[in-house]
């Protein structure tokens, strides 16, 4: 029997092993689709502020005899490179955060991070007439790369600003709770319709095509903040209501205060 048992489990090891295998093959495929995607979607959203480009600079070369024209053309040309170029950049991003690449982990104070993407979004929101509103500061750090949650913290900021009205105001607070972090921006905007609510986290998913058009935006800021937060073992969580507004909320670990902070540290010398 002691035979037929070691026989038993080594072929219930090797079935093991074969469907592990399976699972890995479909779940290479299943990234190598998503690159697939990507490559195929981003082309094509490239197209079409480079079309627009060609487009003025065509413009430019007829009216080369009406210096108003050529400077209306060549600024609204400029304007159009210069959404490529953020295009651009936030295909980079999310590239890279889609990539196999470790996270580097650092010792990240959330206040600072938070100040630092309220203080980006001081101008823009003033020039939308939205007052932004930071709340008390938590003391909390986090483990991670602080470049990645920074520009996830701006992108929740840029879009409260981007889909809010005048006159309105942004709430950006940091609380701790039974060991998680929580960033919270929440706007008094638009809102965002309950069957998208899911969707706009998908690159490239914009709710509402033209309202979205007349901000100017890419479609990849919630899929950057996704990737992001996930890539740090956190999540992000929405509430939100048509017409009154939206919460968006970083959940991260919490993690211990870097040793310099610690009381005692250089008891001693
Ligand atoms: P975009 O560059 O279009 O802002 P995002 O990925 O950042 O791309 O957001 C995707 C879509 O989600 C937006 O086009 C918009 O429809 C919606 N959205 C994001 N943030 C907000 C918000 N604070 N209020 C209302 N709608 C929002």
């Amino acid at each position: 029997t002691q035979v037929r048992d070691v026989s038993a489990r080594a072929q219930a090891i090797s079935g093991r092993l074969v469907l592990l295998v399976l699972r890995d093959v479909t779940e290479q495929e299943r990234l190598e689709q998503m690159r697939r995607d990507f490559v195929a979607n981003t082309s094509h959203e490239l197209k079409t502020p480079v079309g627009a480009v060609s487009l003025l600079a065509e413009a430019v070369e007829s009216a080369a005899d009406e210096p108003d024209r050529v400077r209306d053309f060549a600024q609204r040309l400029r304007a159009e490179a210069e959404r490529l170029a953020g295009l651009i950049t936030r295909i980079m991003s999310l590239s890279q955060l889609q990539s196999d690449q470790p996270v580097q982990m650092h010792d990240v104070g959330i206040d600072e991070l938070v100040d630092a993407a309220v203080g980006a979004q001081r101008l823009p929101a003033a020039a939308a007439g939205v007052e932004l509103v930071r709340g008390a500061h938590s003391g909390a750090f986090v483990r991670g790369d602080a470049q990645e949650l920074g520009e996830a913290i701006d992108n929740l900021i840029a879009n409260a600003v981007a889909y809010s009205p005048a006159g309105s105001h942004v709430g950006i607070g940091v609380k701790v709770e039974h060991g998680v972090v929580e960033i919270a921006v929440a706007d008094q905007g638009i809102g965002i319709a309950e069957d998208d609510q899911e969707r706009i986290f998908e690159r490239f998913y914009r709710a509402d095509q033209a309202r979205s058009r007349r901000t100017g935006g890419t479609g990849l800021g919630l899929a950057i903040v996704k990737h992001a937060v996930q890539r740090h073992g956190g999540e992000v969580r929405l509430w939100s209501r048509p017409g009154q507004g939206s919460t968006f909320t970083i959940r991260l670990p919490e993690a211990p205060a870097p040793e310099p902070n610690r009381p005692g540290k250089h008891r001693g010398k």
